[in-house]
C-alpha cells in the first residue's frame, strides 16, 4: 500500500452487516478528509462525500445511488436512470468532457465510449496526485496520464482465451445483407443503442423493431435513430433482450456478445475492450499506482497480478485490507 499512501490515495471498502459494498471509495485530501465512493449502493448510516456513478448499468448501481442529492453522473446517465427505474433523479449533471466541481475538487470527465453516458472521472488531491477512475471502458484513446488509477478488468485475465477478442463488424454486416427477416440480441441499455448504430452505419435504412424499454432508450439518448418500431411491427430487422430472441418469429438469429453460451448463433460485438486493451489502457496512462476493482470474480486479481508481473504497482479490489464497518 505504500506508494498509493504516498499518492495520498486511501482507497477503503465499507462492509455492512450483509456484506462488502459492491466497488471502491476513495479517501483523499488530508485536512478535508474528503471520501467520493464509486459506483456503489447509496448509503443510509454514512454518506461519502460524492457518489460517482460512471454508467447507468445495473452492476454499477445507480438505481440506489441516483436517489442521493450526491450523486454525480452525465446528463444522459442520469436519463438513462430515470429510463430504466422510473424514479427521479436526485443528483447533480454535467456534459462529458466538463470539469465540474466537488465539495472544493475540480473534477474533470473523460468519455469512455463503453455505453451513451459513460464517463471516466479525474481530479488531483492535496498531495498533487492525479487520480483517474475509469469506470467500464470501449475505448481508451481519450484518457489522460495519472499518477493513481482505478481502472475496470471486466476482461482482465490474460491467460483467459475469452478475454482477447476484437469486434467483428464484418460479420455483422453480413447477418444485415441477408434479405431475410434477422433478430439481434443485445442488452436493453448499451448494446442495444451500439446495434442501432451499427444497423444504420451498415446502410439499412428501415424500420428497426424493438422491445419497449430498448425503444425508450434509444429513443430517449440517441439522435438519428432512423425510425424505430414495436417488435410486433411488420420490419425486416428487429434488436431485443437476448432473452426474447427465442420467442421471436424470425428467420435469422444472433446474439451480439462476446461470450459463447448462448443456444442461438453469436456475433462478437461488445462493449469492452479486452484484456490487450485494458494493459495498452495502463501503458497509456502510465500510473505509478494501479487499483483494478470491477466486476467481482477472480479478473481484477488476474489483472492485478499481470501488472505487478510487468513492473507496475497494482492491487485488486479485494487485496485491499482498509475496510470501515458501517
Ligand atoms: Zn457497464
Amino acid at each position: 500500500m505504500k506508494p498509493l499512501f504516498d499518492l495520498g490515495v486511501l482507497p477503503i471498502r465499507h462492509r455492512t452487516s450483509r456484506g462488502f459494498k459492491p466497488h471502491v471509495s476513495l479517501v483523499f485530501n488530508s485536512e478535508k478528509r474528503l471520501t467520493f465512493a464509486v459506483d456503489t449502493t447509496n448509503s443510509r448510516s454514512q454518506q461519502p462525500d460524492a457518489y460517482l456513478i460512471t454508467h447507468a448499468h445495473s452492476d454499477h448501481h445507480g438505481k440506489s445511488a441516483m436517489l442521493s442529492d450526491r450523486a454525480v453522473c452525465s446528463q444522459e446517465t442520469a436519463r438513462a436512470l430515470e429510463i430504466l427505474y422510473g424514479k427521479e433523479y436526485a443528483g447533480r449533471t454535467f456534459k462529458i468532457g466538463e470539469t465540474i466541481n466537488i465539495c472544493g475538487v475540480d473534477v474533470k470527465t473523460y468519455p469512455t465510449h463503453h455505453t451513451i453516458g459513460a464517463c471516466a472521472f479525474y481530479w488531483e488531491n492535496d498531495a498533487g496526485s492525479k487520480i483517474l477512475v475509469t469506470g467500464d471502458v470501449k475505448d481508451a484513446k481519450d484518457l489522460p496520464k495519472c499518477d493513481c488509477l482505478v481502472t475496470e478488468a471486466n476482461y482482465g485475465d490474460p491467460d483467459d482465451p475469452r478475454c482477447h477478442f476484437e469486434d467483428d463488424i464484418g460479420a455483422f454486416r453480413e447477418a444485415l445483407s441477408d434479405p431475410e427477416d434477422i433478430a439481434f440480441g443485445a442488452y436493453a441499455f448499451g448494446k442495444a443503442q451500439r446495434a442501432v448504430r451499427l444497423v444504420r452505419e451498415s446502410g439499412y435504412s428501415g424500420d428497426i423493431g424493438m422491445d419497449p424499454v430498448s425503444r425508450a432508450l434509444t429513443e430517449g439518448l440517441m439522435e438519428n435513430t432512423g425510425t424505430l418500431v414495436d417488435l410486433e411491427s411488420d420490419c425486416r430487422v428487429r434488436i431485443t433482450t437476448p432473452g426474447e430472441i427465442p420467442g421471436l418469429q424470425t428467420a435469422k438469429k444472433f446474439i451480439l456478445t462476446g461470450r459463447r453460451d448462448y443456444k442461438f448463433p453469436t456475433i462478437n460485438i461488445s462493449d469492452h475492450m479486452d484484456v490487450n486493451g485494458l494493459i495498452g489502457m495502463v501503458k497509456q496512462c502510465a500510473p505509478s499506482a494501479v487499483i483494478t476493482y470491477h466486476p467481482g470474480g477472480h479478473r481484477p486479481l488476474k489483472l492485478a497480478a499481470h501488472l505487478n508481473k510487468t513492473g507496475y504497482y497494482a492491487r485488486a479490489l479485494e487485496e485491499i485490507n482498509t475496510v470501515i464497518e458501517i
